[in-house]
């Protein structure tokens, strides 16, 4: 299951998805086989169940973990936000903060090698051509075709060749294979899903169950749990 809270539309755009992850998947093989090591929609699993990585790539300037979107119109949001919007020509969607999401990515990795908790490790974000990026970060947020030019343009050496190699055994060992497992990561993100359209429905929170209230900010209106700020969950409205 994945530790954060997931939209339906989320899931519906996991098909899209799955086109993008394989446009960055060819373009990783570009890269150098002898400096940098690839793996692809890594399942790990985790303390609260599993989390689904789009890409790693582990090399001696650095382990990066890749999350890529595919979605279309106008992705607006900084680094912080709980939630993004996507506005189309006659609508405006949420979508969580990708860099929040890969960042459960990056703890999870973290957690479970040791060896890497204290160094640093990069977070990217990509989108497909299709969306026009309005994002203020500190976090690489960037177009699918920038992927190799800004893994290459890390060039201080982070990790020796020994624990490169150590990093990449045991994250192979790690990523879950058998389909039945797979499988079962499927279904239960299809649950949370579920679960949190229909607190969404009865007006709850989808993370804490409080209520939601309407509010209004200076970049808009949105609905705000009753327990802020103990739960930040937002939904611009
Ligand atoms: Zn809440």
């Amino acid at each position: 299951m994945v530790i954060s809270f997931v939209f339906i539309r989320v899931y519906k755009a996991k098909i899209k998805g799955y086109i993008g992850e394989k446009q960055v998947s060819k373009r990783l093989r570009k890269l150098n086989k002898r400096k940098y090591k690839v793996l692809n929609n890594v399942l790990l699993k985790t303390a609260n169940g599993s989390t689904q990585i789009d890409h790693v790539v582990i090399s001696i300037y650095g382990v990066f973990v890749i999350e890529t979107k595919n979605y279309k119109g106008i992705i607006k949001g900084n680094e912080y936000d709980e939630n993004w919007s996507q506005i189309l020509i006659n609508k405006n969607e949420n979508l969580r903060n990708p860099i929040k999401q890969n960042n459960g990515h990056i703890k999870a990795i973290k957690d479970l090698i040791p060896e890497i908790r204290y160094k640093k490790i990069k977070s990217i974000i990509l989108f497909s051509k299709r969306a026009r990026l309005n994002v203020n970060a500190v976090t690489d947020v960037t177009y699918i075709n920038k992927v190799n030019k800004i893994i290459k343009s890390y060039k201080t050496k982070e990790y020796t060749i020994e624990e490169v190699e150590r990093i990449f055994k045991k994250l192979e060992e790690l990523n879950v294979n058998s389909f039945k497992e797979r499988k079962a990561h499927v279904k239960n993100v299809k649950r949370t899903v579920k679960n949190a359209e229909k607190k969404l429905k009865k007006n709850r929170c989808p993370r804490c169950g409080g209520k939601l209230k309407k509010k209004k900010s200076k970049y808009g209106k949105f609905k705000g749990c009753k327990n802020y700020p103990n739960c930040t969950f937002k939904l611009n409205t």
